[in-house]
């Protein structure tokens, strides 16, 4: 029997091993009722190359990868930063833009090294989010979060660029921002509640056999 079809539930699993956002994709679906969602501890998955050249590309491997391996529908996403100056990068090599193994703080030094002197310090933080389905469907859903880089890294919250991204309409980097604040303006955010409208229909229509 399909997995989607059990006891007309949509069994789902994440497509990251990444706490954090498992954490915070978790209580974004929490309310959607039919919805069983499950997280590589369940369902354990291969770690996945991101070949891709952009983020559409490397969440849609992500999600077709795990799907073909689980045989599970899979959630996955892909995100980064962009800075105009830059021509779009750190891009897809966000994490590991000074290099392996990812560090933050060497990425956040490289990136400030290189816009030194800049006038233009505008970026944008980018998320997409793609949902494959046992037979094939995919749906994809993006998010956007606007912003400027700082001279210095600010605050002690999040992760990656936050500390020297300040979001449009805030004074605070979004490493000053609470955990809150930043989930309700985020790139993931974003893209996670546009693709929970498709959640809602995908569930409504199972239910009504359409
Ligand atoms: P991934 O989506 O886990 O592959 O994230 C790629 C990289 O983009 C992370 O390692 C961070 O450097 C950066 N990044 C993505 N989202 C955020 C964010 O919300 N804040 C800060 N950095 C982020």
């Amino acid at each position: 029997m399909s997995i989607e079809d059990s006891a007309g539930q949509l069994e789902l699993l994440l497509g990251t091993k990444n706490d954090g956002k498992i954490k915070e994709i978790k209580s974004l679906l929490a309310d959607i009722a039919g919805l069983n969602l499950l997280t590589y501890r369940e369902r354990p998955f291969s770690n996945v190359t991101e070949s891709g050249i952009t983020f559409r590309a490397n969440a849609l491997i992500k999600a077709r990868q795990i799907a073909r391996e689980t045989e599970i529908a899979v959630l996955a996403d892909d995100s980064g930063l962009a800075v105009f100056a830059l021509d779009g990068k750190p891009g897809v090599d966000s994490a590991h833009f000074a290099g392996f193994p990812r560090d933050d703080l060497r990425n956040n030094a490289s990136l400030l090294r290189s816009l030194s002197g800049a006038e233009d310090r505008s970026a944008r933080f980018l998320c997409v989010a793609v949902l494959h389905l046992t037979d094939g469907q995919e749906y994809i859903t993006r998010g956007a979060l606007d912003g400027k880089i700082t001279l210095y890294p600010r605050g002690k919250n999040g992760f990656g660029y936050d500390s020297i991204f300040i979001p449009q309409g805030y004074n605070r980097t979004a490493a000053e921002l609470t955990p809150s604040e930043k989930n309700a303006i985020s790139h993931r955010y974003k893209a996670l509640r546009a693709m929970k409208d498709h959640l809602h229909n995908i569930i409504a229509a199972k239910k009504l056999k359409v």
